[in-house]
């Protein structure tokens, strides 16, 4: 038998006890980066062999990037995952299924949430500030984010959730009737209900309602680009800068998201980048730095950033919030590095919640949860120095406050 020295028998006791302590809830302050080291490498999806319904169902539309492929299979085109599914797959996100040779979604008009929402919960900072967001969301998504917060809905199947029938013409209706002026593809991941929200968004342009996604990105380019011709705003997770991160934290790829921030760039979409700050996974000072350095040679200093505080949330739930010292610490560090506006999200009262001139520092938009009491903003310009601050904005005036 190997002989262990007394120094590693007692280092791999006290990891052990750490595990132990973390798995009963009692608090230990490093116990994540322990039980990290054991943690799977990639913990991306995997496709449900044999598990798609026998019959197609009201809300089932055929795919609208995808192949056949040999022997009746199919590829899904829409996000990087690709997923081949034989006949009778279900797909990565569970919400696609291949039924005889046919690639089908089964949310299209069948979302399982729906709210209206101040778009500043999405949060949008630079875009319509004060205006609602007519909100849908379907089940499903294409990663497994250990620390997801509506794993109830996107980490189901469709059959498997409470759902509303709201198809294409009847969710811009409703959009209208709840005086929204923007309708956001949000709560779960939008990419995998691609078919379902581009069809929305036609509806919507030609009736003059903004379209915004909240998502983590991840999507093929072909998709993307036909989203830009209806898509207005985009908030998108940039959840690390470090792939190794992105396969164990969320189950994903980072070089696919910074392809889409490229894009949206490229294509002049207004977005906001929102980053969750994971205590243990999120939290390094290189990686930030890294990420700052990326975003300012590759988009610029204009595009918001938004550190969101984490809370503990399904897989993660024994791990503490975030500490605000280092939501602060991230926000000094990337205005430091360049970028201008840069914002602290869950952590009410906190200075990162208002918009600051990045010329004259002055206080341009105070926030108050979802209320701006104090509004310096003239048009898009700065009241007291006249600079133009990016994003898309109009007179506030007239909106109560
Ligand atoms: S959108 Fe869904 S079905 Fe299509 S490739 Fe991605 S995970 Fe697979």
């Amino acid at each position: 038998m190997k002989k262990i020295s007394r120094r590693r028998f007692l280092y791999c006791s006290s990891a052990a006890f750490v595990c132990t302590a973390v798995t009963n809830r009692v608090f230990w302050p490093f116990s994540n980066q322990v039980c990290q080291a054991s943690a799977p490498a990639d913990i991306g999806g995997k496709i449900f062999k044999g598990d798609a319904p026998d019959k197609l169902w009201k809300w089932s539309h055929e795919g609208f990037i995808y192949k056949k492929l040999k022997n009746n299979k199919v590829v899904c085109g829409v996000c990087p995952n690709r997923c081949i599914l034989a006949p009778g797959d279900r797909s990565v996100c569970r919400s696609k299924v291949n039924l005889e040779g046919t690639l089908y979604s089964l949310v299209y008009g069948n979302p399982c949430a729906v709210n209206l929402d101040p778009i500043e919960k999405k949060p949008f900072f630079h875009f319509l500030p004060q205006t609602k967001a007519f909100s849908i969301a379907t089940a499903g998504c294409n990663f497994r984010c250990l620390n997801c917060q509506n794993w109830e809905i996107s980490q189901s199947k469709p059959h498997e959730v409470r759902h509303y029938e709201l198809f294409p013409p009847e969710a811009v209706q409703a959009a209208q009737k709840a005086r929204a002026e923007s309708i956001a593809y949000t709560y779960s991941e939008a990419i995998t209900f691609f078919e379902y929200m581009i069809d929305v968004a036609r509806f919507a342009k030609e009736e003059g309602i903004h379209n915004l996604i909240i998502s983590n990105g991840y999507i093929n380019k072909k998709p993307l680009l036909e989203l830009c011709k209806v898509l207005d705003a985009a908030n998108i997770d940039l959840k690390s800068l470090d792939d190794a991160i992105y396969r164990k934290l969320n189950g994903g790829r980072l070089k696919p998201i910074l392809r889409t921030l490229k894009t949206l760039h490229e294509q002049r979409i207004h977005f906001e980048i929102a980053t969750l700050v994971v205590p243990g996974y999120v939290d390094d000072t290189d990686m930030l730095k890294q990420m700052c350095e990326w975003i300012l040679d590759n988009l610029g200093p204009d595009y918001p950033l938004h550190f969101l505080r984490f809370f503990p949330r399904y897989k993660l739930d024994r791990l503490p919030p975030t500490p605000i010292s280092t939501l602060t610490r991230f926000r000094e560090l990337a205005m430091a590095e360049g970028i201008r506006y840069v914002y602290v999200g869950n952590v009410p009262e906190h200075e990162g919640n208002h918009t600051y001139c990045h010329h004259c520092e002055k206080l341009l938009i105070m926030r108050q949860g979802y209320r701006i009491p104090t509004n310096n903003l003239e048009g898009n310009q700065c009241k007291f120095c006249k600079t133009e601050i990016p994003g898309v904005w109009r007179d506030m005036k007239d909106k109560p406050v």
